[in-house]
């Protein structure tokens, strides 16, 4: 399932790369023997994650509806606009930011607002695109694969790396 979701990702314009290099650039100024290599590493160990591919495919699925008019309205122009105040995208990628624990919270607090890198390109409204979910999903991916980073050298490996 994590290569679809991959995939999944990659047909919406995301790549793993893309992510990782959020992520070196959060971590960097912490860890300066950080390598992208260990970066792509912690995003890949990220998704690895069954319950952070269902926030994943759920998030793409919402937006791939809203692209397509299948949602009733209200709702449809809420998630095609993007309402500032709508903010189950955020809530539902705060799912993946968690998932190291509180300091995944800080850092996607911070990505929300910076918008680094792709996360800008996805915000940029393209037309007929709606990446409303996507944007969030890419920074709770990022947060929690830097909180991974963050962890591991704290204390040593983590116990979920098996690859
Ligand atoms: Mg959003």
């Amino acid at each position: 399932m994590r290569d679809k979701v991959i995939e999944q990702m990659e047909k919406r314009g995301v790549k793993l790369d893309d992510i990782a290099g959020i992520v070196y650039d959060m971590q960097s100024p912490y860890n300066e023997d950080l390598t992208l290599e260990e970066c792509l590493h912690s995003t890949r160990m990220v998704i690895q994650k069954r319950e952070v591919q269902h926030v994943i495919m759920t998030g793409l699925a919402l937006d791939k509806l809203a692209e397509q008019g299948l949602i009733d309205e209200p709702l449809l122009s809420i998630i095609v606009s993007d309402e500032p105040l709508y903010g189950v995208d955020e809530t539902l990628a705060m799912g993946i930011a968690t998932i190291y624990g509180t300091i995944g919270i800080t850092s996607f607090g911070y990505l929300d607002k910076v918008k680094p890198g792709i996360m800008a390109q996805l915000d940029n409204k393209e037309e007929g695109r709606t990446n409303t979910f996507l944007d969030d999903i890419v920074a709770g991916i990022a947060a929690a694969a830097a909180a991974r980073i963050a962890h591991a050298r704290e204390v040593g490996e983590i116990d979920d790396d098996i690859s």
